[in-house]
């Protein structure tokens, strides 16, 4: 074996990408005002963000950002086991524990970590997590870290669950799910599922950082929608990055696995906490989620909206009934042509390509929220449709 120049490998890394056109682009906002964004220079309707129900922008949440910040500063200065854990994280997490109806939550600094934190926690090499094949990075990830043994079943597939299990008698298992999968928008069949976790022995692991605020009764989120608690579902991830429109997550469930966490998962342990004002900003967020079910209802409006109409174009929509709508442009070419076009009309609708979805599922990922007016769904419908005329007809160059 020879050594291998890092930098020679890169190029040639991007060479590739390139030829096969999938080299990513940044885009910078300049300013931001609701679904408005500013970028290179001009303003662009955003269909892309998961500020489902516009609280990143609601006032009383960037107050208690600004008030906490100018009372107690902006770091936390130290990670929780040290001296960095602070009063409104308490309060953070006992309230989310409380919306969520479980006994204990804890918070982590981003989703990605807290993913990793329960998987390296409490599985070791001779365990199995059983992950449904469209799961987020982070849980595939995690299992790595974990060093356990990583077995995949069809989008969905309870039986192919149950199936993986069976074949894994050995040692202790996790099935983890997406509760709202954050490229195509459906929902875990989390009846289902709790019932191969029982049946199998499995702790069941539902990272519901799409659901939490938008689906079940109070927005608890696709556990509580499914009418499963924390005995079906013994942990649960709820992220502060999307609807509830700050950053951060907490992991909720059963009050022993939490502790377990909380003393023991080196991305808790090993990291400054998160800063006390952005925790003050989520608590506004989370009692606003809590209280304001108009939000939610306008959301459901604007999916119905959305949908109707998209129908009526007949554009090619997968069988989503949440904020995330994905419209189906066939090549990765068309995907971009299309995405170009509809921002030249005025819209940021981010194409999303293989290797992110599988080959030949190359979308236009349309993200709704409840700051988004009928109007705007409706231009952006005709803008959408009109891409795809003009990609199909030629008339819109394909890189
Ligand atoms: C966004 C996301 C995460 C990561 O959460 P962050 O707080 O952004 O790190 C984890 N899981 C899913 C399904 C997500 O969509």
């Amino acid at each position: 074996m020879a050594r291998i120049d890092i930098h020679d490998r890169l190029q040639g890394q991007r060479r590739q990408r390139l030829a096969q056109g999938r080299q990513r682009q940044r885009r910078t906002v300049a300013r931001r005002d609701g679904v408005r964004l500013e970028v290179d220079g001009r303003w662009l309707t955003g269909f892309c963000s998961s500020d489902y129900l516009g609280l990143a922008s609601q006032f009383e949440v960037a107050a208690a950002l600004q008030d906490t910040a100018a009372r107690e500063g902006v770091g936390a200065t130290a990670s929780h086991l040290v001296c960095g854990h602070h009063a409104v994280h308490e309060q953070l997490e006992r309230e989310m524990a409380e919306w969520l109806g479980v006994p204990r939550a804890l918070l982590f600094g981003s989703g990605f970590a807290a993913n990793l934190a329960v998987q390296q926690a409490l599985l070791e090499d001779s365990d199995v997590c059983v992950q449904d094949r469209l799961n987020h990075a982070s849980l595939i990830d995690a299992s790595r870290l974990a060093g356990c043994r990583l077995r995949r079943y069809p989008h969905l597939d309870a039986e192919g669950a149950m199936r993986q299990l069976r074949n894994a008698p050995e040692g202790a298992a996790m099935l983890a799910t997406d509760g709202v999968f954050s490229m195509d928008g459906d929902v875990a069949p989390l009846r289902a599922l709790s019932l191969v976790a029982r049946t199998q022995q499995a702790l069941l692991y539902v990272d519901d950082a799409h659901g939490v605020g938008v689906l079940g009764p109070e927005g608890r989120g696709s556990v509580a929608e499914a009418g499963l608690d924390a005995n079906d579902v013994p942990l649960q991830l709820a992220t502060l990055g999307k609807a509830l429109g700050g950053y951060g997550a907490l992991v909720a469930g059963d009050a022993d696995l939490v502790e377990h966490l909380a003393g023991t998962a080196r991305p808790y342990l090993y990291t400054t906490a998160l800063p006390p004002a952005l925790a003050a900003a989520s608590l506004a967020a989370l009692r606003l989620a809590r209280r304001d079910e108009w939000r939610r209802e306008r959301l459901r409006e604007l999916i119905g909206l959305f949908r109707d109409g998209a129908s009526r174009f007949g554009l090619d929509l997968m069988p989503s009934a949440t904020p995330i709508q994905p419209v189906l442009c066939g090549g990765e070419a068309a995907a971009l042509a299309m995405s170009a076009a509809v921002e030249r009309a005025g819209f940021l609708v981010t194409a999303i390509r293989p290797p992110t979805v599988p080959e030949g599922g190359s979308r236009l990922r349309v993200i709704l929220s409840a700051l988004h007016t009928p109007q705007q769904v409706q231009a952006l419908l005709a803008a959408i449709a009109d891409a795809r005329d003009r990609v199909a007809g030629g008339r819109e160059a394909v890189a």
